[in-house]
């Protein structure tokens, strides 16, 4: 898999898996757009990982920040030949005690972000006739979670804009998977409630937590020249919890 003077932008690739990822691509070849909310941790990220990378401040959430981000990313390299949709948050609790802020928010930010940067991607890719989006979705989205009803919403929707972009998109050279992680070890996970570690635990036939690393093989994978013929996958890298 090279990926050798092409274009990746990550969202929400400051840290965790979004970090990996960006890290993942760069090892192959590729010029990176890191594309987070905070703008130190974007600088300072973008600074770390070296010259073939740009940091854009930009929140999904936000036509006019998806926007600049795109533009930004053209200005400098001319072209954008991947896009990963990353950028998540939870805001976990039992459905009954949620409050419509947390849903909104959640909903705001995995999907309405995602449609709004595969929109922009779209748009470019059309032109350019070529184009990988992957979008990081969550088994959740295929499961179900309690205290998750907001995210497990938010996941399964990105899973049914993966499918219908993918629909939409094809014609045109441009393929739109998702990969569906279990539980992958990163700041979002690490203060889960022990009861919930250990049920992952038990229950993952491979008896150990993912790593990013196992991740960004799988969006490499998806966003390859060798994956040409595939789209609107959902590909759960979870050790075999969801099988
Ligand atoms: P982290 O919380 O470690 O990182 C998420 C990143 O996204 C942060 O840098 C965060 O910025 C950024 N972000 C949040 N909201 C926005 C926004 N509106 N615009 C731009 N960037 C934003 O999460 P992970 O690395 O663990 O998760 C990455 C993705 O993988 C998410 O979509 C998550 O749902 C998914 N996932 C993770 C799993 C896990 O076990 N960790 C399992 C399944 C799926 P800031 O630091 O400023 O908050």
């Amino acid at each position: 898999m090279d990926f050798t003077d092409k274009t990746v932008l990550v969202t929400g690739s400051a840290r965790g898996i979004g970090r990996e990822i960006a890290e993942a691509f760069l090892g192959r070849g590729a010029n990176v757009v890191i594309c987070d909310l905070n703008q130190e941790a974007v600088d300072a990220t973008s600074k770390e990982l070296g010259e073939k990378t740009i940091g854009v401040t930009a929140n999904v959430t936000k036509v006019d920040d998806v926007e600049a981000l795109f533009e930004a990313a053209t200005a400098k390299f001319g072209r954008v030949d991947v896009v990963v949709n990353n950028a998540g948050i939870t805001r976990d609790t039992l459905m009954i005690r949620m409050d419509e802020k947390d849903w909104d928010a959640v909903l705001d930010t995995n999907l309405k972000g995602a449609f709004l940067v595969t929109k922009s991607a779209a748009r470019l890719m059309m032109k350019q006739k070529a184009g990988r989006i992957v979008n990081i979705s969550s088994v959740v989205g295929l499961i179900g979670n309690a205290g998750q009803a907001n995210y497990s919403a938010s996941k399964a929707g990105l899973i049914g804009l993966t499918k219908s972009a993918a629909k939409e998109l094809a014609a045109r050279g441009i393929t739109v998977n998702a990969v569906a992680p279990g539980y992958i070890a990163t700041d979002m996970t690490k203060d889960l409630p022990q009861a919930a570690k250990d049920y992952f635990m038990n229950n993952i036939p491979l008896k150990r937590e993912g790593r990013p690393s196992d991740v960004a093989a799988a969006v490499l994978f998806l966003a390859s020249d060798e994956a040409a013929y595939l789209t609107g996958q959902v590909l759960a890298v979870d050790g075999g919890l969801t099988m």
